[in-house]
């Protein structure tokens, strides 16, 4: 199975409707979806698990190009087609949210769903994104969020969902820094109800709180880095010495904050197995073979795919 994604077609709503492949299909919708490696880190999985085990010989994951405004219609043709399930990436994580049939009690609290299996009642929605960043901490820097001082960057929908499993896992603290206030207010109001006595703060990025400890895992889960001419999202020389840095941008590979974070002789990972790992929890929860045995080739896929852009 190549890994190129330039292999991989983007199909359309149209594509769907006029489906009528045998055997058992996945796929990832998106919007944009043109740059997604998901099809061959699966695909490659898949081809794989094919070799010891047949009933894998006829799945298949393909990418669809959705528009927001067509998302419950695509849901709805793919249940009739019979998909086994779906990766949601933006903007249809928390869109879709509302739409299905059922929530695993992990995702509740993150109001957003990347993979969907699909059940007799309809779509099932669950979230691997929480896992994908934790599994990618301890892997990378071996790091684990349980018991851990962390400091995290950014309020969107990413910053969500590494807060809720910060704290689902009882880190130690969590100090959460934004450019925009309000989004920084709306986020901690959202994890107040499940931080159970974890002590959870926000700040600006600018205005360093006195109290935060050292040895804290930094985690950027702002969008600042995607380009060259962004901010960084902190100045790390003004915080107490942080442990390690990891960024979920994977693309450029390293950004300005993990340059500035190596400058700092910080170790660093960027989010290519943050990706890697959501991609493995997302296939167990379709095939019920365990993450941790698909993850190894998804990873090479991934690198090979990543490689080749
Ligand atoms: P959102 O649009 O929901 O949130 C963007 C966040 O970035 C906000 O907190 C925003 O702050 C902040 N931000 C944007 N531009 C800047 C800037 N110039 N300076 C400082 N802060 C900025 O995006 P997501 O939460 O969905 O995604 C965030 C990042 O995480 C993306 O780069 C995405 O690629 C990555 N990601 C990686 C994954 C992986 O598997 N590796 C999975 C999911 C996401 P403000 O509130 O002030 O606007």
């Amino acid at each position: 199975m190549s890994a190129s994604t330039s292999t991989d077609p983007v199909l359309t709503l149209a594509d769907l409707e006029a489906w009528s492949r045998p055997g058992t299909s996945l796929a990832v919708f998106g919007h944009p979806i043109k740059h997604s490696i998901s099809p061959a880190m699966h695909n490659a999985a898949l081809s794989d698990l094919a070799r010891t085990e047949p009933r894998f010989a006829d799945w298949k994951y393909f990418k669809f190009e959705i528009h927001p405004d067509t998302l419950p219609q695509a849901l709805e043709v793919l249940r009739a087609k019979k998909f086994r399930g779906v990766n949601l990436t933006v903007p249809h994580k928390i869109i879709a949210f509302d739409r299905v049939a059922a929530v695993d009690p992990a995702a509740q609290p993150v109001g957003a769903v990347n993979t969907l299996l699909l059940t007799e009642a309809g779509w099932r929605g669950h979230n691997t994104d929480g896992y994908g960043l934790a599994t990618a901490v301890r892997e990378n820097l071996g790091l684990d969020l349980a018991g851990g001082h962390i400091v995290l960057l950014g309020a969107g929908g990413a910053a969500r969902g590494a807060a809720v499993e910060c704290l689902q896992r009882r880190c130690a603290s969590l100090w959460i820094a934004n450019r925009t206030r309000e989004n920084l207010d709306a986020l901690l109001a959202t994890i107040a109800p499940i931080a159970h006595g974890i002590p959870v703060y926000g700040f600006a990025p600018g205005e360093i709180p006195r109290d935060l400890p050292t040895g804290a895992i930094v985690i950027n889960a702002t969008s600042a880095g995607l380009r060259d001419t962004d901010p960084l999202p902190i100045d790390l020389t003004a915080l107490p010495r942080p442990v390690a840095v990891f960024d979920m941008i994977y693309n450029p590979p390293q950004t300005g904050l993990l340059r500035a974070a190596a400058a700092l002789g910080l170790p660093t990972a960027n989010g290519l197995d943050m990706l890697v790992h959501q991609g493995a929890k997302a296939l167990e929860i379709w095939t019920g073979i365990s993450a941790t045995r698909t993850a190894p080739t998804m990873g090479a896929a991934a690198r090979t795919a990543m490689a080749a852009k």
